[in-house]
């Protein structure tokens, strides 16, 4: 059973639009089943009221109304009378959404921010480059050039996707929430389910007529091509970052950065460790018993190592202060070490072989090795 629409959201006759659309809303919050979920009476009164408030807020069907009151679909054919339509729970959620644009985030004080975040600033995503670059680079710093690629702001309509910079317009399909709402009735449970709008994607808006450049995306894509500085003392997996060089931003959002991540490749000499760097060289035996002085590279340029004498295989050696340096203070620097190892030839030549002979028959050979 009908009852008076004015009745429904407790109106007076003669009431203002501003009085229908103030008592709508104060109800319809009341009322409204995402605010009633345990209360299944809620949905009817939810219904009910909008079904009023739709008659009542339209001049025309408000004059049909005032003037012959109304039928039920099932009534027959009032000729004269103000045809009815049975609104359902799922007409009256996306009537609600189109009175109050806003979606429910500006009715309901912001608790439903996943409907209502679609429409407010997005930042533009972070992009990722890995640049190798070899140990000498790293140790002395490098300007590289990069290529990317990014989403930039379209310079044909200034970001704003439509052609001639006109604002896109609400969605009428959801009324610029960018989400519509099904309601399922199963018994007595009642499932509210939220889909993204189709026809504008979720944004809330569409645009009438579409940028030719960027065919309403807002964005294009755009090539970079750029020095980078890449400073002295990087190591692998450091992360630079190039601000603003992401993707640009959407609504007014801010660009994201660009990250180079570092890939130092492997030396076939130094060894990296942090702002140490290790190496190996081989001496000979007599060099090792004698002691020597032999020229090692290091980045910092070749210099003169002191092996002492007596020296034994695998013995380390530190030639300070001749490592990397340090990425936050380049004037401070590791050290380099040096694995000295004694080279035993496998092909003596035949002088070699007779010296060798001699040493061993002056040395003895009868070691002996007791547990
Ligand atoms: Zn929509
Ligand atoms: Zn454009």
């Amino acid at each position: 059973m009908a009852r008076d629409y004015y009745e429904v959201l407790e109106l007076e006759k003669e009431s203002s639009k501003e009085e229908i659309e103030k008592a709508y809303r104060k109800l319809a919050l009341k009322y409204h089943p995402d605010r009633n979920t345990d209360d299944p009476k809620a949905a009817e009164k939810f219904t009910e009221i909008t079904q009023a408030y739709e008659v009542l807020s339209d001049d025309n069907k408000r004059q049909q109304y005032d003037e012959y009151g109304f039928t039920e679909d099932d009534e027959g054919s009032g000729m004269h009378q103000y045809q009815m339509h049975n609104m359902d729970l799922n007409d009256a959620l996306n009537m609600f959404m189109r009175s109050f644009g806003g979606g429910f985030g500006s009715i309901f004080g912001n608790e439903d921010d996943g409907m209502f975040s679609r429409r407010r600033p997005v930042a533009g995503d972070d992009r990722v480059l890995h640049v190798a670059i070899t140990l000498e680079e790293a140790f002395s710093g490098v300007e590289k050039e990069i290529e990317s690629s990014r989403l930039a702001r379209c310079p044909e309509c200034s970001g704003s996707g439509s052609r001639d910079g006109k604002a896109p317009v609400g969605c009428p399909d959801c009324g610029g929430a960018g989400q519509r709402r099904m309601v399922r009735r199963l018994g007595p449970v009642q499932y509210v389910t939220t889909t993204t709008c189709n026809r504008c994607g979720g944004e809330g808006s569409i645009i009438k007529d579409k940028c030719k450049n960027c065919r309403g995306a807002k964005r294009i894509r755009e090539n970079i091509k750029k020095m980078a500085p890449i400073p002295a003392g990087v190591e692998p997996g450091n992360r630079l970052r190039l601000a603003d060089l992401g993707d640009a931003g959407l609504r007014g959002g801010p660009s994201g950065d660009l990250y180079l991540i570092i890939d130092v490749e492997d030396h076939r000499f130094y060894e990296r460790y942090g702002d140490d760097i290790k190496c190996e060289i081989t001496i000979t035996y007599p060099q090792a018993v004698l002691g020597t002085k032999v020229g090692v590279d290091t980045l910092h340029g070749p210099v003169e190592l002191k092996v002492p004498s007596g020296t034994t295989s695998h013995t380390v050696l530190r030639l300070k202060g001749r490592g990397m340096p340090h990425l936050r203070n380049p004037h401070r620097f590791g050290h380099q070490f040096v694995k000295v190892k004694i080279d035993v030839p496998k092909g003596p030549s035949m002088k070699e072989r007779s010296l060798l002979k001699k040493l061993r028959d002056l040395q003895g050979e009868n070691r002996k090795f007791k547990a």
